[in-house]
C-alpha cells in the first residue's frame, strides 16, 4: 500500500532544512489543496536575512522546525484552486506574504495585526511549489499588475515591513535619520527615506553595501569598522546634537548600544533588528530619562502594508530592482547562502526553481 502511495503521489523539487548549514535538495510530495487553499507553482523566491539566520541556526524559534522546507519571499503562478476558492483562478500571476493574522484575537481588534496572538506563518518558497492556506488567500495572496516581474513583487514581504516600520516611527520631510546596517532591510530603509525627504546617514561595515548606499541617495556613508561611528555620526548632525531617528537594522547587542549614542535628545530608536533570544543590554538610565528618548521597535507586517508595499513597487516609488542583485537556480541554494553568509556584497538573490 506504501508502495502505491509513493508512486501515485506526484513529487516537486524542495530544498528541506535539516539543520545547522544542512540544506538537500529533494523529491518530496507536491502538496495537496483543501477547502480555501491555493497551490501556487513558484516562479521567484528571494534570499533574506532571516532564511540565512535560519540556515545558520538549524532552526527559527518561532517558524521553523527542520527537518522542514524554508524561504518565504515568492511569487507565482497558480496551479490549482481549492473548494470555495472564488477570488483566484488557476493562471493568475500572484505574489503571497508569508503570513496570515486571526483577525480574532486582542492585537488583530486593535489593528496590530503583526502582533495576532495566531498568526499563522508559511514556509517553502525554496519549491517548485507551494501551498497557500485559506487563512493567507483570504487576506495577503495578491495579483499582480501585468507590468511587475516576479522577483520584484516577491520583495513585497521585506519591504512591508520597513513601511510599516516607518509609519510607526512617525519620520517626517525634513528629519535627519541614522540607519545602523546596509544589509536588504537597512538598504531598503535608505531608499524609502531618501524618498520622503529626510537626510540619511547610512552606518555599515561592508564596501560593496556602503556604496550602495551612497548611490541610492544616502547623504552620508559612514564605515561602523573604522574609529568611533558613534562620535561620526555626531560630527555630521547640526550641532552635534545627535539624529533625529535611529534605525537599527542588525540585530546585535553593539549596534543596539550605539543607537543609544547617536539619538538626539527628545529623539526616537528604532530598534527593528532581532537578536538571538534572550539577549539582555545595560541601558545608560540617565541618557534614557534626562535626554526623553523614546525607544521603540517594529515587527513584522500587516495585511495593510503588504497592498502598500505591491502600490509602492507597482507604481515605481520603490525601485525594486536595485536590490535583486543574482538570480540563480533551486540547486545552487546551498551555495548561494553560503556565499552570503561570507557577506560578499550581494543584497539578495532571486532562487528560481
Ligand atoms: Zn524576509
Ligand atoms: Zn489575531
Amino acid at each position: 500500500m506504501r508502495d502505491l502511495i509513493q508512486v501515485t503521489t506526484e513529487k516537486m523539487v524542495a530544498a528541506v532544512l535539516y539543520g545547522k548549514r544542512d540544506v538537500r535538495i529533494e523529491q518530496i510530495p507536491i502538496p495537496r489543496v483543501g477547502f480555501g487553499e491555493v497551490l501556487v507553482r513558484i516562479k521567484a523566491a528571494l534570499t533574506c536575512g532571516t532564511d540565512l539566520k535560519v540556515y545558520r541556526q538549524g532552526f527559527h524559534a518561532r517558524m521553523i522546525v527542520p527537518p522542514a522546507v524554508f524561504g518565504h519571499e515568492l511569487a507565482g503562478v497558480i496551479e490549482e484552486v481549492g473548494e470555495g476558492v472564488d477570488s483566484f483562478t488557476s493562471g493568475m500571476r500572484v505574489v503571497s506574504a508569508n503570513s496570515g493574522p486571526c483577525n480574532r484575537c486582542f492585537f488583530c481588534e486593535r489593528h496590530l495585526a503583526n502582533l495576532c496572538e495566531d498568526l499563522q506563518f508559511i514556509n517553502g518558497a525554496y519549491a517548485e511549489f507551494i501551498k497557500i492556506p485559506e487563512r493567507i488567500v483570504r487576506q495577503n495572496l495578491l495579483m499582480l499588475p501585468d507590468t511587475l516581474s516576479f522577483q520584484e513583487a516577491a520583495l513585497v514581504e521585506p519591504l512591508a515591513c520597513v513601511l510599516r516600520a516607518i509609519e510607526e516611527t512617525a519620520i517626517i520631510e525634513g528629519d535627519t535619520v541614522v540607519v545602523i546596517g546596509m544589509g536588504p532591510i537597512g538598504l531598503m530603509f535608505v531608499q524609502l527615506l531618501k524618498k520622503l525627504g529626510t537626510n540619511v546617514i547610512a552606518v555599515g561595515k561592508r564596501a560593496k553595501q556602503l556604496a550602495m548606499a551612497g548611490e541610492i541617495g544616502a547623504d552620508y556613508v559612514l564605515d561602523s569598522t573604522s574609529s568611533n561611528v558613534v562620535e561620526q555620526v555626531r560630527n555630521v548632525t547640526n550641532g552635534r546634537r545627535g539624529a533625529d531617528v535611529v534605525v537599527e537594522a542588525v540585530g546585535t547587542t553593539e549596534t543596539w548600544q550605539q543607537a543609544m549614542g547617536m539619538v538626539r535628545r527628545g529623539g526616537t530608536i528604532n530598534l527593528f533588528g532581532g537578536c538571538p533570544s534572550g539577549t539582555q543590554i545595560p541601558l545608560d538610565t540617565t541618557l534614557i530619562h534626562y535626554s526623553e528618548i523614546t525607544i521603540k521597535a517594529s515587527f513584522h507586517h500587516t495585511p495593510r502594508h503588504i497592498r502598500e508595499a505591491l502600490e509602492a513597487i507597482h507604481r515605481g516609488e520603490f525601485r525594486a530592482r536595485t536590490f535583486i542583485t543574482g538570480e540563480e537556480r533551486l540547486p545552487a541554494l546551498r551555495i548561494v547562502l553560503e556565499r552570503l553568509l561570507n557577506r560578499n556584497g550581494d543584497i539578495k538573490i532571486a532562487i528560481i526553481p
